[in-house]
């Protein structure tokens, strides 16, 4: 065997076991019974030793050396596996299994916090989990920039200086717009009693809708929607609150998005580095671009308003605008993953800011929880009221994930990059969508984004998808012109 061929075999063997890490993972959410979640947890890091140990073999480091590509697909394989490669042997093995230890138990502990609104509670963890992922990333920045370090494992070659550029331009405008339509009358809010068969059988509709192969993918229920999986079983969750459908009809959306790219990468890069989507940031703008720009378009809302009122009965909204209108709604309020598409950025850029601070060491996180309320009233001009309503509300910095927030608005970014050329492409795209045919849409993303998977870097896939470089600019010219209209400014 080449030293290509012993690389491709034993990465083959990798990503097949990282998929039964993931498919635990799901099974932790969806079907677990409560009292098995210790001995997940020793069946997890017994996997993840196994994981580790091949991605760190030193064989890898004598295979990469002289192995030979065949084709472009092959360098880029080589390239992933040894960037993986490079990372984790910088980090020691016991930091390592130290950080994966800390941050299963931290989420428990944040948990706990959150439900009885407790930061002192949560800040020795806190503390302890910062303090880890400080060093990890000393060991991975190797005396360069330890946030941009972070970054790196979600959204690759990604700068926290060039992130803080796009904010910059993004902030003014979107506070001019937030201004601009909260003096505006405000749409009646969708009101009503609904069902929860019947916001499941509509979840399945849209799932049939925007092409969900049922024969890879399934759907189940978790308190926070997620998607997990890919090659030929990638499978979403969602879930119901009976006055508010949608809350589960957008939950499903967005993990279609996720779900729908996973299943639509080539299958002969199933089993490689090549075979997932290819950052964080590119994931995102498939979820963000099929709930937002397809589906809260004035033209799907056409389609749903009747698809809704076949399910659900008349509703208090009489009119195809008038339920637009209450899906769009800006509307006040402190919880990130319940914004609306004007606000959003702005939740992520308080967040990147926070997060930026407490690794490079300039926040304690003692002060954390002033920081963040003085911010909150600064950007959004009301006082948090308890702290699960502020910086108690989001998982990820119990889990570790610092760098990982500002991945959300870079999806923003590039899901509006990807639907200026989508609509330049297919100028009658509305017409379709009024009529609940998304496949026009969903073809294109298939074929310019989601079949390459891993194939090229982020940006690049973003720049051949659209066929110009990635700007903030196209996201912000959609805002304001939808916006404008929905509210008539
Ligand atoms: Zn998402």
């Amino acid at each position: 065997m080449t030293s290509y061929s012993q690389i491709i075999a034993h990465q083959r063997d990798t990503e097949a076991l990282g998929k039964i890490m993931e498919r635990l993972g799901w099974d932790q959410e969806t079907m677990m019974p409560e009292g098995a979640a210790n001995q997940r947890g020793a069946e997890m890091a017994a996997l993840e030793g196994v994981l580790h140990a091949r991605r760190t073999d030193p064989r890898l480091g004598e295979w990469l050396a002289d192995a030979k590509a065949p084709d472009a697909m092959g360098a880029r394989a080589l390239e992933l596996i040894a960037r993986s490669y490079r990372r984790n042997i910088k980090v020691p093995a016991d930091l390592a299994q130290k950080l994966a230890q800390v941050t299963s138990t931290a989420q428990g502990v944040w948990a706990a916090a959150r439900a009885s609104d407790d930061v002192a509670a949560f800040l020795p963890t806190l503390s302890q989990v910062i303090a880890l992922r400080r060093e990890e990333a000393a060991c991975l920045a190797a005396g360069g920039d330890l946030y941009d370090a972070l970054i790196d494992d979600y959204e690759p070659d990604t700068r926290a200086a060039d992130l803080a550029a796009m904010f910059a331009a993004m902030r003014p405008r979107l506070l001019a717009l937030r201004a601009a339509v909260l003096a505006a009358p405000a749409p009646t809010p969708l009101t009503g009693h609904f069902p929860r068969e019947g916001q499941l059988a509509l979840s399945r509709k849209m799932a049939e809708v925007f092409g969900y192969d049922f024969t890879r993918g399934r759907i189940d229920l978790a308190v926070h929607p997620f998607s997990s999986g890919g090659g030929d079983d990638s499978r979403i969750t969602t879930r119901v609150a009976e006055a508010d459908p949608f809350n589960c009809l957008y939950s499903t959306i967005h993990e279609l998005g996720h779900s729908c790219y996973e299943l639509a990468i080539d299958p002969a890069y199933n089993f490689t580095p090549l075979g997932r989507g290819v950052s964080m940031g590119v994931h995102e703008s498939q979820s963000r671009i099929y709930e937002n720009q397809i589906g809260r378009s004035a033209a799907f809302c056409d389609y749903l308003f009747g698809a809704m009122r076949d399910q659900f009965g008349p509703m208090n909204l009489k009119t195809p605008r008038d339920f637009a209108r209450a899906v769009n709604r800006v509307h006040a309020g402190f919880i990130r993953t319940e914004s609306d598409e004007v606000q959003y950025n702005l939740h992520v850029m308080m967040r990147f800011d926070l997060e930026r601070a407490l690794i490079s060491g300039d926040l304690a996180p003692r002060d954390l929880e002033g920081a963040w309320n003085d911010r909150f009233a600064a950007d959004f001009g009301v006082a948090v009221p308890r702290p699960s309503l502020g910086m108690l509300q989001d998982v990820h910095w119990s889990a570790g994930l610092f760098g990982y927030f500002p991945t959300y608005s870079l999806g923003n970014v590039y899901a509006g990059c990807l639907n200026a050329a989508l609509r330049r492409d297919l100028p009658d795209l509305d017409g379709h969508l009024a009529r609940g045919d998304v496949a026009p849409a969903t073809g294109w993303l298939r074929e310019r984004v989601q079949v390459h998977g891993g194939l090229r870097p982020a940006r690049e896939t973003i720049q051949n998808a659209c066929g110009v470089a990635p700007s903030e600019l196209p996201l912000l010219d959609y805002l304001e012109a939808k916006f404008k209209d929905l509210y008539d400014l």
